[in-house]
């Protein structure tokens, strides 16, 4: 009765590809987290994952994916905290590589915060064209920068609520530069990976990233939350990828297979 009720909850609710479903984490559970995992399990359908159960999902999520990507990062150059910001700012439906050759060529040519608020703003336009929205990504870039000078006394603020009154600016790109300029874990940055992925793995049914957001925030440990958001994007960039997810090379199956 168990059994059978346990695989029709597996194919109806048909997660991530990777067999990393509640059956599989409930198999290798053992000793200490088997209660909290059976009790996740058995309440999985009616109401989702319990907290707990997630909590417990999530942690084993990371230890494998911190183990497989220990050198996990932020994926854009920058050199100071107002160059991640304007590198962030681009890569909004940008890939981090093309961002990286933008910033290339950006950040040699305006050295201070001054330069950016002073610039031709067809000029800066010109530069960043190939990040794709470029006319409102340069405007933002040059009136966060005259922003900066002008109510911050040219430095980046280190508070979500002081970066999130830049153009341009929303709780990701917040988020990033929080996280990696200061160190400060405010908030989990949520991407296009962040979102697919999370999703696929059953941390969140929504689609919305402030949401998103919220329902990580519940289960990630704050220590680790800018952390989560590379592991998840190194992941999706390397395995999960959006159109073919490698599914048979992914650490996730490889680790649970081992150790279920
Ligand atoms: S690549 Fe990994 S995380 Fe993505 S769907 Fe496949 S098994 Fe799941």
């Amino acid at each position: 009765m168990q059994k059978s009720k346990r695989t029709s909850l597996k194919n109806s609710t048909g997660l991530c590809h990777s067999g990393l479903d509640p059956e599989s984490i409930l198999r290798l559970s053992s000793g200490k987290f088997k209660d909290n995992l059976d009790t996740g399990f058995r309440r999985y359908d009616k109401i989702g994952f319990s907290k707990i159960f997630k909590k417990k999902y999530v942690a084993r999520i990371i230890e494998i994916l911190s183990g497989e990507y220990p050198k996990a990062k932020c994926a854009l150059d920058f050199a100071s905290p107002h160059e991640l910001l304007f590198a962030v700012i681009l890569s909004a439906q940008c890939t981090d590589e093309r961002v990286n050759k933008i910033t290339a060529v950006l950040f040699k040519k305006y050295k201070t915060l001054k330069s950016y608020a002073n610039a031709d703003l067809a000029e800066l336009e010109n530069i960043v064209r190939s990040a794709g929205f470029y006319r409102n990504k340069a405007k933002n870039i040059k009136a966060s920068a005259k922003k900066l000078i002008e109510n911050y006394g040219g430095t980046v603020p280190q508070t979500m609520e002081e970066l999130l009154t830049l153009p341009g600016v929303a709780r990701k790109t917040a988020n990033v530069v929080l996280g990696n300029a200061f160190g400060k874990n405010c908030g989990i940055a949520v991407d296009t990976h962040v979102i697919r992925i999370a999703n696929l793995l059953k941390l969140t049914k929504n689609q919305d990233p402030v949401k998103i957001e919220k329902d990580l925030m519940e289960i990630v440990p704050q220590p680790r939350w800018t952390e989560f958001s590379h592991l998840i994007q190194t992941l999706g960039r390397k395995v999960c990828k959006a159109r073919k997810p490698g599914c048979k090379e992914c650490p996730l199956t490889a680790k649970l297979k081992v150790e279920s």
